[in-house]
């Protein structure tokens, strides 16, 4: 673990192009000011911001959102993509402004056209039914979920029962139980850990969401396997080194933070589970938000240390945004707290990387962690 004084860049990505304003209309309303917060409650100690790093953007989001925009450079609009590309409202909206259709089933698609599978993957079904379409389709599924497909494909061929950690109804557990339906239980929690019934306990295999939380699923684990001695582990961990990362950082920071902030969509699991973490963690209080103009400012009330991290799929534009709200109120020193490095890139689709090699296109403006891309 590292410390390092930064100061808040006040919404100054490295690069890329401004902002696009998009999205709910955002009605501003009337702030109480500093001096009236700091009066509605004394603040014991200095006031500070504990920023954890790594957060935001992993190299799975960035593969996939440099892919879709990749598609728009080189097809034009329309280009659709089944589901959110990744679970954020921001990235959705900027690039749904900027000519890519969502669509919840590939029926909803023109036959023929251009689309783009999302980073949480597809199940075979949908690929079969994007064939029977003549879709044109570029594959964004982050690398590492595709490592839990296949993982599931081989357990199945050998006959094995798969019990897969995960929340039944997230695309990312849909695609991969669409890989061996008849072999996988989806277990949510640790109560269903308790009494799922298996057929044949000494031919057992648990695998996971990408996207947990690393103590639950080891709870979930320890339940499974007080039952079923011999179940046996993943050949690598499901859970991804950018969910265990930033897991990691809050766990640090947490203790320490009177309030933890966490910018992220309610719909990205791996967000909802940095707050969930916070707590766990001893923060006294966790807040999610989309956005900087959703933070309240009675939330600041009495309060020294804030701490700030975002989930897996945010640009780095939306956190420097609650920076600079955070300054406004008094938060202006700031203290990146680096419990890991990364550098993890994933090479682009193939069918993608394909289309630009033949256009000479060499750009791949992969690695801005969030920088670049739609922010
Ligand atoms: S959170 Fe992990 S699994 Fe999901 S896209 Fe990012 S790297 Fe891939």
């Amino acid at each position: 673990m590292s410390t390092a004084a930064v100061t808040p860049t006040a919404a100054a990505p490295a690069a890329g192009p401004a902002p696009v304003a998009v999205g709910m209309p955002h009605i501003p309303r009337a702030r109480r000011s500093r001096d009236e917060v700091e009066a509605a409650a004394v603040v014991t100690g200095d006031k500070k911001v504990m920023l954890a790093a790594p957060r935001g953007y992993c190299a799975g989001v960035d593969r996939a959102v440099v892919a879709v925009e990749k598609a728009l450079e080189h097809h034009g609009a329309p280009v659709y993509v089944r589901k959110e590309i990744v679970h954020n409202r921001h990235v959705v909206d900027t690039l749904e402004s900027q000519g890519v259709v969502f669509v919840n089933e590939l029926d909803e698609v023109p036959q023929g056209a251009l689309t783009v599978f999302s980073a949480h993957g597809v199940s075979p079904a949908v690929v079969s039914q994007a064939a029977e379409r003549s879709l044109k389709t570029i594959d964004a599924t982050c690398p590492l979920v595709t490592k839990v497909h296949r993982e599931a494909v081989r357990f199945a061929k050998q006959d094995r029962s798969i019990l897969l950690i995960g929340h039944e109804g997230h695309e990312e557990v849909e695609g991969t139980y669409g890989e061996a339906p008849e072999h996988t239980t989806i277990i949510n929690n640790p109560d269903e850990a308790r009494t799922v019934q298996v057929a044949d306990p000494d031919n057992l295999i648990w695998l996971s969401q990408t996207t947990l939380s690393v103590d639950e699923t080891l709870e979930i684990v320890a339940i499974l396997r007080e039952r079923f001695p011999n179940l046996q582990d993943p050949p690598s961990d499901d859970i991804c080194y950018a969910t265990s990362n930033r897991q990691a950082a809050i766990k640090k920071i947490s203790p320490a933070c009177d309030l933890v902030i966490i910018v992220g969509s309610a719909n990205s699991s791996n967000s909802v589970r940095l707050k969930e973490v916070a707590l766990e963690y001893g923060a006294q209080r966790a807040e999610r938000v989309d956005f900087a103009h959703q933070v309240d400012e009675s939330w600041f009330e009495g309060v020294a240390t804030v701490g700030l991290s975002s989930g897996a799929s945010v640009p780095e534009v939306l956190v420097q945004d609650v920076l600079t709200l955070l300054s406004e109120y008094g938060y202006g020193s700031v203290e990146e707290v680096v419990t890991a490095e990364e550098d993890i890139i994933f090479s682009l689709p193939k069918e993608l990387r394909a289309e630009m090699k033949k256009v000479g296109d060499n750009d791949r403006s992969l690695g801005g962690h969030g920088r670049n891309a739609t922010s």
